[in-house]
């Protein structure tokens, strides 16, 4: 099943807005396995709205539209779908007792323009929107739907979650898709996919494996996509998700569709591990991104940046010798930055970074990109040295990820640890 998607609004042609409606959609209708095949975006002109729909409908039997359902002169998608549908409009009474009572809570008074929300083309069934004044509208005609919804991304997601796709599950007949996904860290996206070929070349028809890769990070997702309560004869998602793990054992970080920063601070904080950070090149992100967790003060005191040497020696205890003979960016330095931070705030484990962000500062030696990362536990160090790419943003998300999978390796973490 195929559908497109229409945004309507000068504004996202301009830039002014990021059109992250049809980004929502996309995922939505893709998890009721509905792909989308196009995507437009037009201006608030009649024209531009008609001749879009009609090409879309050329190509597709489900369209769905958001934008220009607001109150005011510049949103006419309203009035267009009556002159694509030819007719006229009728008056849902539902939806002006809805408005009344919006306005009444909000102590707002209600104009005649708020009142023009509750009168819809003659020929639509209403989406009642419970978060805002523009009621979504379902169109169903010659075997063809279409879906209006305003622009507001809040009341997108309400109308599509509590309307749309209840709706469309009956209409059509779709698929049932389920996934399954890993996060990996540290291999490169062309090295995995070499590793999981005959993984790959194994899947049957209904199951497919994408590739979701981002800073040194690569996400693997397993979909299955089955058409009505047929159960596959060669097994199903669950049996070819434990064979994926078990043709890279070493590069699952952790499973689910989770942020891997996010999984290590449950782990941190389940298991009891205290932890903090000295950080020199990412100025505090990795402590940032391990605070995800609700709770995770009872494992977290607080971190260290330290970007001047004086401060690593002062506040870290490293000594000024090793920097003075190896450098701020050296192994020495980062070890010695983990093992001070760790005295320092009396933690079972601490993680600290070193290195070149760029993009200047770097050297031959030591390019931009050029990062050590050092974790310090009572058990024992592990440090090493990472040649990032990207600009300096990239540079320190992708520091950030190396250092959960530093950690990863000195505590053994499982890649499930709900297990
Ligand atoms: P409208 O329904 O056209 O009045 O849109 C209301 C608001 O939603 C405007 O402030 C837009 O900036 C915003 N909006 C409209 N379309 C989109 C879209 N495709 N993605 C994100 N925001 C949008
Ligand atoms: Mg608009």
């Amino acid at each position: 099943m195929q559908a497109e998607i229409i945004t309507i609004g000068d504004e996202l042609l301009i830039g002014q807005t990021i059109d992250t409606n049809s980004a929502y959609l996309g995922q939505q209708l893709g998890s009721i396995g509905i792909s989308i095949a196009r995507k437009t975006a037009v201006s608030d002109k009649e024209s531009a709205i008609l001749s879009a729909v009609a090409e879309s409908f050329s190509r597709v039997d489900l369209v769905i539209m958001t934008g220009g359902l607001g109150p005011t002169k510049d949103d006419i998608t309203k009035k267009t779908l009556c002159q694509y549908y030819q007719c006229g409009y009728r008056r849902d009474e539902a939806v002006l007792a809805h408005l009344e009572a919006l306005f009444a809570s909000r102590g707002r008074l209600m104009l005649e323009t708020n009142q023009v929300q509750a009168d819809l083309p003659a020929l639509c069934e209403t989406l009642h929107n419970a978060v805002g004044t523009a009621p979504g509208m379902w169109f169903d005609q010659a075997g063809k739907v279409l879906v209006s919804m305003p622009g507001v991304p809040g009341e997108v997601y309400h109308l599509t979650e509590e309307r749309v796709i209840p709706k469309l599950k009956v209409k059509f007949p779709l698929p049932t898709v389920e996934h399954r996904t890993l996060v990996t860290l540290q291999k490169a996206e062309s090295l995995l996919s070499r590793q999981l070929e005959t993984f790959e070349a194994s899947l049957p028809p209904h199951l497919s494996l994408a590739y979701l890769p981002s800073f040194n990070m690569v996400k693997l997702r397993l979909s299955q996509v089955q058409q009505g309560d047929a159960v596959a004869s060669e097994g199903d998602i669950d049996l070819y998700f434990d064979r994926l793990q078990q043709a890279i054992p070493e590069d699952v970080f952790c499973l689910g569709d989770i942020d891997p920063a996010l999984y290590l601070s449950n782990y941190l904080i389940k298991n009891q591990i205290s932890f903090t950070t000295a950080e020199s090149c990412t100025g505090g992100w990795v402590a940032h991104r391990l605070m995800q967790a609700p709770g995770i003060s009872a494992v977290y005191p607080g971190s260290m940046v330290a970007y001047a040497n004086e401060i690593k020696s002062a506040e870290l205890g490293v000594d000024p010798e090793i920097i003075a003979t190896h450098g701020a960016v050296s192994e020495a330095c980062a070890l010695a930055m983990a093992s001070g931070v760790r005295r320092k705030f009396g933690v079972d484990l601490a993680i600290a970074t070193t290195g070149v962000a760029g993009p200047g500062g770097g050297t031959k030696e030591k390019p931009v990109g050029f990062v050590y990362i050092a974790v310090s536990t009572q058990n024992g160090e592990l440090c090493k040295s990472f040649r990032l790419f990207g600009n300096r943003e990239q540079i320190i998300q992708r520091t950030s990820n190396a250092a959960l999978w530093m950690v990863k390796q000195v505590l053994k973490m499982p890649t499930d640890s709900a297990a």
